[in-house]
Parts: C-alpha cells; sequence; structure tokens
C-alpha cells in the first residue's frame, strides 16, 4: 500500500455495507493510466473508480483496493451551442451541467432522481430517468468518451470506432476502464420550468391506466403506496409533464431559464434506528395520498421539484438511521409479474419510504445494461425490516421467472447465478472484459460478490 494513504470505511448511499479502501482524492487525468498500468498498486486488490458515491451498494468501493475518486476532474471543457453538445471531464455533476447548460436554453437529455451524480457514473451505470419509455436512457446520448484502461493506454471509444467497447461500458460498472471525459447530446429547451399533470389513482388498474395515458407526456412515473392492501393496493399518484415553453410561463426571456437551486435542510447526523418504521411511513403514505388533489392540470414546476425533489434535502439517507437503507429496483416485462410482486409487499406489509414505478421503453446495446421494456419499480426499505431478506429472495425468483432484471447500481445484495439468469448477454460482455483486462485490475466489492 502507498505510504501515503490511509484506508477510509466507504460505501454506497445506502449505507449498508462500508468497506475500508484506500481513497485517492485530487485525481488528474493524465496520473489515471500510470495508475492502472502499475500492477505492484494494491495487486490483489485492484483499482475502482467513484464519482458521487450515490449508487445504493457497493459498485463504487474496493475493501483492501485502490478507489479513484474522480470528482477533481470537474472540469466542462467546452459546450457547442449551435450543436448542442458539451464535452466534459467525467467527474463532472449532472448538477453543474444543469447550472451551466440550462440558462443557455440546453438541458440534459436523461437525469436521474439526484442531480449528484458524475457523468462517469452515469455512463457507467447507464442510468435512466422519467423519459425512458420515450428517449431511452444515458448512454443514447454519449457520442464518445476517453477511457483509460488496465494496460495503461487512453482509448478513444465512440459506438462508430470500439462499439464493443463503447457498450461494454456503458452501464459496465466501471469494470472495462477509467472513464476521463465524455462528450453528450443535448436536448433544447425554452424554460427551466415543467409544465405538470398530476393524477390520483385509487388502486393498481386505475394507476396503470393512468401512466398509460401519461405515456404521449415526454416524462412520467408514479408513487405508490406499497403499504395499501386488498382493494387498494397500488393506490398512488401519477405525475407526467414537458418542458414549459415561452408562452406558458409568467415572465418570458432569460430569467425565465435561470436555474441555482439550493438544498433547503439537511437531514440530523445522527438519527436513531428505528425512525422510519411500519407506523412512520405508514402514515407517511396516507397523509401524501389524501393531500394530494384527484387531478390537477398544467402546473408549473421548477426543474428541481419535478426531477430532483430529493435533493432539496441534504443528506436524507441519514434517515434510515445508522443501519442504512436497501433499495430494490427491477423490471419486469409485464403486468402479471408486477401485480405478483407488489401484491408479496403489500401482504408481507414491508414498508418502502418511497415506491416509484416507471415504464421503461427498449434499452440500450449495453449487454449489461438495465433498462428493457416492461414496469421498473423502485424501493426502499429500512435494513431492519423484518423478514426482509426472506421478502427480497422470493422477490427475485418472481423477477428472473418472468425475464426481468435487477438494477445493479441499486443492487447490494445479489447472488452470481441470478445475474446470470437475467441478464442474458453477460457472457459476451465478460469476454470482451477478459481481452481489455485479463488480469482483472479493475474490481469492486460489487464485482468480486457478483463474480463478475
Ligand atoms: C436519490 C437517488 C435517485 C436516483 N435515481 C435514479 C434514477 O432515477 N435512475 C437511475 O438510473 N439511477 C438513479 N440513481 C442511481 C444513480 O444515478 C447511479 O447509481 C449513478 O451511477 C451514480 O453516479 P455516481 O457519480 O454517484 O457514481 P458512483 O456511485 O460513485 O459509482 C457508480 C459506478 O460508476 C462507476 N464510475 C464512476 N465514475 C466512473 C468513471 N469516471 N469511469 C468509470 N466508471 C466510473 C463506479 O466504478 C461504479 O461502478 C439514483 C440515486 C440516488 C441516490
Amino acid at each position: 500500500m502507498p505510504a501515503e494513504l490511509d484506508p477510509d470505511l466507504i460505501g454506497g448511499w445506502g449505507r449498508t455495507a462500508l468497506t475500508a479502501g484506500y481513497v485517492r482524492r485530487g485525481v488528474r487525468a493524465e496520473q489515471v493510466p500510470e495508475i492502472l498500468s502499475d500492477s505492484s498498486l494494491f495487486p490483489d486488490r485492484g483499482v475502482v473508480a467513484r464519482g458521487l458515491g450515490r449508487s445504493y451498494g457497493d459498485p463504487a468501493q474496493n475493501a483492501g483496493g485502490l478507489v479513484l475518486d474522480m470528482t477533481a476532474l470537474d472540469k466542462v471543457i467546452s459546450f457547442d451551442g449551435q450543436t448542442g453538445t458539451v464535452h466534459t471531464e467525467a467527474g463532472v455533476s449532472l448538477d453543474t451541467l444543469a447550472r451551466v447548460l440550462l440558462p443557455t436554453g440546453w438541458f440534459l437529455p436523461v437525469t436521474p432522481g439526484t442531480r449528484q451524480v458524475t457523468v462517469g457514473g452515469a455512463i457507467a451505470a447507464d442510468v435512466h430517468g422519467k423519459n425512458h419509455h420515450r428517449d431511452g436512457s444515458f448512454g443514447r446520448y454519449v457520442t464518445r468518451f476517453g477511457l483509460a484502461t488496465a494496460d495503461g493506454t487512453v482509448r478513444e471509444v465512440s459506438p462508430e470506432t470500439e462499439p464493443a467497447l463503447f457498450w461494454a461500458t456503458t452501464g459496465g460498472m466501471g469494470l472495462t476502464g477509467v472513464m476521463l471525459d465524455a462528450t453528450i447530446r443535448l436536448i433544447p429547451v425554452q424554460t427551466s420550468s415543467m409544465l405538470v399533470d398530476t393524477v390520483r389513482a385509487a388502486d393498481l388498474d386505475q394507476l396503470l391506466v393512468a401512466l398509460e395515458q401519461a405515456d404521449h407526456h415526454r416524462y412520467s412515473v408514479a408513487w405508490l403506496d406499497c403499504l395499501a392492501r386488498g382493494r387498494h393496493m397500488g393506490r398512488g399518484v401519477v405525475t407526467s409533464g414537458e418542458h414549459a415553453t415561452h408562452d406558458q410561463v409568467p415572465v418570458a426571456g432569460p430569467t425565465s431559464r435561470s436555474f441555482a437551486p439550493r438544498a433547503f435542510v439537511g437531514a440530523p447526523s445522527w438519527v436513531p434506528t428505528g425512525l422510519l418504521n411500519r407506523a412512520s411511513i405508514a402514515a407517511f403514505n396516507q397523509a401524501w395520498y389524501r393531500k394530494t388533489p384527484r387531478s390537477r392540470n398544467d402546473e408549473l414546476q421548477g426543474i428541481g421539484a419535478f426531477f430532483h425533489p430529493l435533493d432539496g434535502v441534504r443528506s436524507w439517507n441519514r434517515l434510515y438511521g445508522p443501519r442504512g437503507l436497501l433499495q430494490y429496483q427491477c423490471v419486469v416485462p409485464d403486468e402479471g409479474s408486477l401485480r405478483a410482486v407488489l401484491d408479496r409487499i403489500s401482504t408481507a406489509q414491508a414498508p418502502s419510504f418511497l415506491t416509484v414505478l416507471k415504464r421503461l421503453g427498449p434499452g440500450t446495446p449495453g449487454p449489461l445494461s438495465f433498462p428493457r421494456p416492461g414496469w421498473t419499480l423502485t424501493l426502499d426499505f429500512p435494513v431492519e425490516t423484518p423478514g426482509l431478506s426472506g421478502l427480497l429472495d422470493g422477490l427475485d425468483r418472481i423477477v428472473a421467472g418472468s425475464g426481468g432484471a435487477l438494477y445493479l447500481a441499486k443492487d447490494s445484495r445479489m447472488a452470481p447465478d441470478l445475474l446470470a439468469a437475467t441478464y442474458p448477454r453477460l457472457a459476451e460482455w465478460s469476454e470482451l472484459r477478459d481481452r481489455v483486462d485479463p488480469h482483472r485490475r479493475l474490481r469492486s466489492d460489487q464485482s468480486r460478490r457478483l463474480s463478475l
């Protein structure tokens, strides 16, 4: 181990399985090839890149090995306002990009539920947003990236020049190399406001109809009360929206494109175990459902409120207490399997604080990319929920049996055989990985757990 580094306890956003790795901060692009090719550095444990640590499980940590904190690579290198493309270093956050780009009339083509994600992390997980049913995932808008590979070379990778490496890296959870910079196509917007429709649905049938009816909107998503039982199972709220145009906002002109959000409050640094439990989550769900009007159209909301409401509370993950939260995100291709999954959760009365349902459209060619046509359900469980492990094992069986999958960016507990069963192109990805990193220089706790 290099003398200048001490081990740090780090984990994912769920804070469930912290491990001690050697975190190298302030990394510069020109140092990365040398670090990767120097096999005397952490020969047994290898290296992994880390962005803003917003994946929930263990893909951005490396027990006993080197963790390259990429966030010092934070420069927006160039922006072309004619073509709507931006060239950035890989550690730039989507938050920074939104702040820089929105006033110029351009926006990110895909944004996950938080802006506190780096460009490298967004490509490595091939993230999706509320527009997946229409626009696909992040990788579709990446035209190229610079990738430092295990042999210490920096490759220029695009879907045209190196398609296999490009798509293995898009969704490849940092295991094919370390991205140093990337070029992304943007979408034009006239304002930084959204025009939002909201519909309350009393049960799952109504909710699915409402989501289908919202399909014509660029963005749509449903929040669900996962503790509702019997005929109320699946009740929730569907929100959908579009970017507002000049004539839809009170004040047109440059101010209508301003974007400078702040986190309103921070969660306390210590919260006791059990604050979020079945009773408190049931009360929250009830209140949320009841406060939503039956239907509301054309409400103006800021981009932050619409896409990233959780960014308004700093370190909200601490509300789950010292033991953390387990996020479970699956995709299933059909309504029957979705019902089966929800039915299990509702019957078990397992409390998920935030339960989100979305339709996904066709995926990218990435062999490890998660999105595929169907329904994706995201649940946040306090890790101490009684019986959680057995419940999730049961859900895994429904997901695998249906041809669905779990999302690697959220995963902290999957077993290798489930990965193989649900990612049918895993062998193709592994073959490419063997070629580009035959000695497994790039490793993470997740890659060891999943034998990736
Ligand atoms: C509140 C919240 C909401 C979210 N909502 C969504 C959502 O709606 N849709 C969605 O798809 N995801 C969502 N996510 C997950 C998040 O978008 C992904 O986990 C994303 O990868 C996190 O990016 P990061 O920069 O924090 O990367 P990290 O979590 O630090 O790392 C994630 C992976 O990226 C790799 N990586 C990071 N930088 C590089 C690099 N430069 N080169 C190579 N590999 C790299 C790491 O090795 C690791 O495997 C959400 C997360 C949170 C906390």
